[in-house]
């Protein structure tokens, strides 16, 4: 990163295929994956960014939320490059860093809402300056993306099935009107189990009749359903804190349904609020979001030292 802003590499080492025969991420294969390619990573960031160590001001790592086994290897390798160029080590918060992908292409300004969708956490955020995060209402089960895999799963959609159950929807209709949990209840809480079980329930019930269910009109139910409790969630939290800005950042943020629909429904009843979706190629997991994290944890005086520790369940 140069900057804050400027992203000079964005390596990706992706290790789908290994975990879509078991339908999902296994910790271990995950940790064993990290091991064999942080180096090469590293050595491709530098190389592409055509800069050396010399270069650098700072080493910027996620220590959390996460996978333990992941997290210590990414934590390790940081020290290790921090340690033997002798540069500030900034210590990230995973969820901090899908917030600032919208960075990319928008200036901030305060006070902020969030909207955190991704495959561990579905949250609304609220920033009243930069640096300080308020989770005004989270899910009390499953995440979204969670959801999302899980109901592809039962669909025969490889892991992670959220892009495609979203294509599929585009081309169906609700026509199976699942359940809106907690939509009505006077709080910002998220629930998505309720809404999984009735989505298997509805698949098996049919293959015990010998019927055939529309799969595009499933796709469009369900997240028809993920969108409007989402949505109407995020329009509650607006009505109570007034911001300037909502952030649309995390996996699922790059879902099209949500997109347009929390433009339209932004447009109709705040339109004071300007919407700041992350950018598609920046929704996922990658480097470049927690580059533009650590830049401002960095101007906060953010360093870790050499006790720097992975923390699986941090929050933000
Ligand atoms: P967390 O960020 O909470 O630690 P994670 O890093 O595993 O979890 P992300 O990489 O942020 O999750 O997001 C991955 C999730 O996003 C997956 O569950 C995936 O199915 C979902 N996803 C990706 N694209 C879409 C889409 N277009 N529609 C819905 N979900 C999507
Ligand atoms: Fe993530």
């Amino acid at each position: 990163m140069e900057n804050g802003h400027k992203i000079l590499s964005n390596i990706v080492a992706t290790q789908i295929a290994s975990h879509q025969r078991f339908g999902g991420v296994v910790p271990e294969v995950a940790s064993r994956h990290h091991i064999e390619q942080i180096t090469a990573c590293i050595n491709d960031a530098l190389l592409e960014a055509q800069v050396t160590y010399d270069d650098l001001t700072a080493v910027a790592v996620t220590y959390g939320p996460g996978l333990v086994g992941s997290l210590l290897i990414g934590v390790t390798a940081a020290k290790a490059v921090a340690w033997a160029h002798h540069l500030p080590l900034v210590p990230v918060n995973h969820m901090a860093g899908h917030l600032y992908a919208a960075r990319f292409e928008h200036e901030f300004s305060y006070p902020q809402m969030g909207l955190l969708v991704s495959g561990g956490h579905t949250e609304l955020v609220y920033m009243a300056a930069p640096h300080e995060y308020q989770i005004i209402g989270e899910t009390r089960d499953d995440a979204a993306g969670e959801a999302y895999d899980k109901i592809g799963r039962v669909m025969g959609i490889a892991y992670p099935a959220g892009k495609q159950v979203d294509e599929m929807a585009l081309q169906g209709t609700d026509t199976f009107h699942f359940p809106r949990a907690m939509e009505k209840e006077d709080n910002l809480d998220f629930s998505f189990s309720g809404l999984k079980s009735a989505f298997i329930n509805t698949v098996h019930n049919a293959q015990q009749r010998g019927e055939q269910l529309d799969a595009n009109d499933l796709a469009a139910s369900f997240q028809a359903s993920v969108v409007d409790v989402l949505v109407e969630k995020t329009i509650k939290a607006l009505d109570q804190y007034p911001v300037k800005q909502l952030i649309l950042a995390g996996g699922v943020a790059a879902n099209r349904g949500l997109r347009s629909r929390l433009e339209e429904d932004l447009e109709k009843f705040h339109p004071e609020v300007d919407l700041l979706k992350a950018p598609l190629k920046l929704c996922g997991d990658n480097a470049a979001m927690i580059g533009a994290a650590a830049h401002v944890g960095y101007q906060y005086g953010d360093r870790a030292d050499w006790s720097l520790n992975a923390q699986p369940g941090l929050s933000l």
